[in-house]
């Protein structure tokens, strides 16, 4: 049984009941960034028949960017950097969209999605579009594993506080921004500790042309050369050791007396044997490789739509590419974020303006014009990575003169990682967030 039907003799829905049948759903899975932000561009603009239904698993969600301090500063609490996902912090009273959380889809059907919580006494959902916004999973703690409590998470993340207060050598697997600004908070909070970053490219963050983006493969942009120097030398300052064009041989790790390949506190000093053949002594090793995109319905539905990396492959109108006409994606999914293969990096500046651009798309056509594709920044305009409170590096592109370092940018982000502009704004429901040092909700 389905919750709305797909009849187009509508009567005016928005006069009756939020229930029933005639609603026309649009769908967005996943209440983060990507998924927060198209629903913030739709709900205003929606025709009358239509409704937002916005399905996230946790009742909470996040802000990325301050885990990496929650993973290292003792004390420093990420749950002031959540939000319950409810009907009252997203719409404002009276609205018509509706937020089903904590709720999960388990299933993409043509025209329709199945739901592990009943919503409206139906556990299969109608919809005209859905739109997939359920971007990516990271090694855990980085980001929380499905389904699990506030609770969970804030203890999870106070051990590897603790882990890392007590170990001595530290080895960082990957030097992607997660890694170098994890390096940071350490060095940041004890300069005294060793810390190693093993990263495979020539350089930290990604300065290697690696082939470029295509529909079959998602191939993040290369990295100006700027940034990541000026964060290596600031690195190489604190005394954090870099083997780049290296990795931890995984293999050798899994050998007989060998370390066993866990990341983690490692029970005392070990030998890590790496690719190149060198050794490096840690007793904690930090994984911060290994972002997976959260793709398994549209596997599950039709694997042709994936590029072999895992990420949803979509045209310029987000829309999902499909290999045949009978795939059940054909035709009204959507995929946005670090979920999708769009040409950009995979950041939450990127998320925003994803969901902001299929939002106008969206609602264009359902006023009967033509919208104009997606044409995402050809390079990167602006990125900030930060190392500890105290330092970091960013950069901005300007026209003619290219790129320019921005230490203004760098105090910024140090102030609330971009708690503020970007996450506790998005937030335009019945209950507001005050920016108190703490976030709380003002009821
Ligand atoms: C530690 C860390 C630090 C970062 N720092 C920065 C930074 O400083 N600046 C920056 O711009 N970017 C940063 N990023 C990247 C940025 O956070 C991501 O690009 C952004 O979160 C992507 O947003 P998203 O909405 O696509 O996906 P996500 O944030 O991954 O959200 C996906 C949502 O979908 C939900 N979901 C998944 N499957 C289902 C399902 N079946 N049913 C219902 N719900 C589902 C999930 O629970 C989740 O809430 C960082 C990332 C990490 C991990």
């Amino acid at each position: 049984m389905s919750s709305s039907s797909l009849t187009t003799n509508m009567t005016d829905p928005s006069s009756s009941s939020s229930s029933g049948p005639r609603w026309k759903n649009i769908l967005v899975i996943g209440a983060s960034v990507a998924g927060h932000s198209v629903v913030n561009g739709l709900a205003q603009h929606l025709p009358s028949g239509y409704r937002v239904l916005l399905i996230e698993r946790n009742a909470f969600v996040h802000h990325n960017p301050c885990v990496v301090r929650s993973l290292v500063r003792p004390g420093w609490d990420m749950t002031n950097f959540t939000a319950p996902v409810r009907q009252d912090t997203i719409f404002p009273a009276g609205s018509r969209h509706r937020v089903l959380a904590p709720n999960r889809v388990v299933k993409l059907r043509r025209t329709s999605v199945w739901l592990e919580q009943p919503f409206e006494g139906v556990d299969e959902v109608d919809f005209e579009m859905c739109i997939l916004a359920t971007g990516a999973q990271s090694p855990a703690p980085i980001r929380p594993i499905p389904g699990c409590s506030l609770d969970e998470w804030r203890t999870a993340l106070r051990r590897v506080q603790d882990d890392i207060a007590a170990a001595q050598s530290i080895l960082i697997v990957g030097g992607g921004s997660v890694g170098i600004e994890v390096a940071g908070e350490i060095n940041d909070a004890y300069p005294t500790k060793r810390v190693t970053i093993v990263h495979w490219d020539v350089g930290l963050l990604h300065p290697s042309d690696s082939g470029g983006n295509t529909a079959h493969t998602y191939v993040a942009p290369r990295t100006p050369n700027k940034l990541r120097k000026d964060l290596e030398s600031q690195l190489r300052a604190r005394g954090i050791k870099l083997q780049l064009k290296d990795g931890v041989d995984f293999d050798a790790a899994k050998g007989s007396g060998q370390w066993g390949g866990m990341p983690g506190p490692l029970g005392g000093m070990r030998t890590i044997p790496l690719v190149s053949g060198g050794r490096i002594d840690a007793d904690y090793v930090f994984n911060s490789t290994g972002n997976r995109p959260n793709s398994d319905l549209v596997r599950a539905a039709d694997p042709g739509s994936l590029t072999t990396n895992g990420y949803v492959s979509v045209d310029s109108f987000f829309r999902v590419r499909t290999r045949t006409p009978n795939s059940p994606l054909v035709g009204n999914y959507y995929a946005i974020g670090d979920v999708c293969n769009s040409p950009s990096w995979k950041t939450a500046e990127a998320a925003i303006t994803e969901g902001d651009a299929l939002a106008r798309i969206i609602t264009t056509r359902l006023r009967g014009m033509s919208a104009q594709p997606y044409s995402p920044p050809g390079r990167l305009l602006e990125s900030t990575v930060l190392l500890g409170s105290g330092g970091g590096a960013s950069i901005k592109r300007f026209p003619i003169i290219g790129y320019v370092r921005s230490e203004g940018s760098v105090r910024e982000k140090s102030h609330d990682f971009h708690a503020g502009k970007n996450f506790f704004s998005r937030f335009r429901g019945q209950r507001r967030f005050v920016s108190t040092s703490s976030w709380s909700l003002a009821m």
